[in-house]
């Protein structure tokens, strides 16, 4: 027997998150169990958590959107018992059982080997969050940054975070866009040499046309932010679009696109490619700082689960949360 949080949905359609015990007969289908080590929360997770925002298929569930642990047993060549593996996306933690248990049984294809110079805790400090951070600053890179400094918007967040410190570190000068001031000091201590209050570009685009300012931009919020972004952009800058923490609409016009070459990236983590997958993973263990990662670690266990999945929500969440499952 093994603990999980298991989601439960009553008559009435309402929730409940709590520590279970399970056996590896109630595990869904696949071809590798993993003992998981460490999880994480996600914003995704939080919904996961609660009322499941649609993701969620069936109940019981079990939630969490990425997990890293040791294989245990594998019918698929590619892994053995003893292999350090990650797993992000797939819809894992959300049609598919997650990482929020001391087991899981998944599709080899969804595992990524850990990569070198990362233990399984380091792999959640980063978790989807970071290795989205990561596809958007590639996806920067293919398409040009340009001379002034990345903005990151959402920048105390999970992906903010992270995208800071990856940038700061590659020689980046990095504008991190906040709501929580009280944040400034942590953001410098991960590289960011300048501080945006929301308030100051959260604002419905007024001109469709701004100073060029920003050389690139890793969006997680979305909305009227975006929109204004990206009016606010270089000359053939891009932004990369990864979160919708302000909003899903883009109330913006064509004009940044067609008289400033600007370009607005899309970034999915879930169905990504495995080699891009790999390239990414290889990415983060030469890229991110080990000790600016260690500052945005708050650790947790199975218990607090609920609690935090309510926090992400609410924006509430500091960088990034490893949860210990055992
Ligand atoms: P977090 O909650 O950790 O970070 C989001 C941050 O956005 C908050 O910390 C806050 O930063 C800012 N924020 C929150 N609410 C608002 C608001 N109303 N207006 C403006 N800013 C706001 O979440 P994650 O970093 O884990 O995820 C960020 C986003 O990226 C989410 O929307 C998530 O769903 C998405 N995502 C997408 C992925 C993909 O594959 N495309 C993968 C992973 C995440 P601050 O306090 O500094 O202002």
């Amino acid at each position: 027997m093994f603990d999980a949080l298991v989601v439960n949905k009553d008559e009435d359609g309402k929730t409940s998150a709590a520590v279970t015990q399970l056996g590896l007969d109630d595990l869904p289908q696949g071809d590798v169990v993993v003992q998981v080590e460490y999880s994480t929360v996600n914003y995704k997770d939080g919904l996961c958590i609660g009322p499941g925002g649609g993701l969620v298929r069936n109940y019981p569930h079990v939630p969490g959107i990425d997990f890293a642990g040791t294989v245990e047993s594998s019918d698929d060549d590619r892994y053995k018992p003893g292999d350090k593996v990650v797993l992000t996306g797939w819809r894992v933690g959300e049609a598919h059982w997650g990482g929020y248990a001391q087991k899981a049984r998944v599709k080899a294809d969804w595992l990524v080997p850990l990569p070198k110079g990362l233990d399984t805790r380091q792999a959640m400090a980063v978790g989807t969050a970071g290795f989205t951070a990561m596809l958007a600053v590639m996806a920067l890179e293919d398409h040009g940054i340009k001379k002034g400094p990345v903005l990151v918007t959402g920048a105390a967040g999970g992906v903010g975070s992270v995208a800071t410190a990856i940038l700061a570190n590659l020689g980046h000068q990095v504008a991190g866009v906040t709501g929580r001031p009280e944040t400034a000091d942590y953001l410098k201590s991960l590289g960011a040499t300048q501080i945006v209050a929301r308030e100051e570009i959260n604002e419905t685009v007024k001109r469709p046309l701004e100073g060029e300012t920003w050389g690139g931009c890793v969006d997680a919020v979305g909305g009227a932010m975006l929109a204004r972004v990206l009016g606010q952009m270089e000359y053939g800058a891009s932004v990369a679009a990864v979160g919708l923490a302000g909003g899903a609409a883009l109330p913006a016009t064509v004009i940044p696109f067609l008289l400033r070459g600007v370009n607005l990236l899309g970034i999915d983590s879930v169905m990504q490619p495995y080699d891009n997958r790999v390239r990414a993973w290889s990415r983060i263990a030469s890229d991110l700082p080990m000790d600016k990662l260690d500052a945005m670690v708050q650790p947790a266990t199975l218990s607090d689960l609920p609690k935090l999945g309510a926090d992400i929500l609410n924006g509430q969440v500091k960088g990034r949360v490893v949860v210990d499952v055992n």
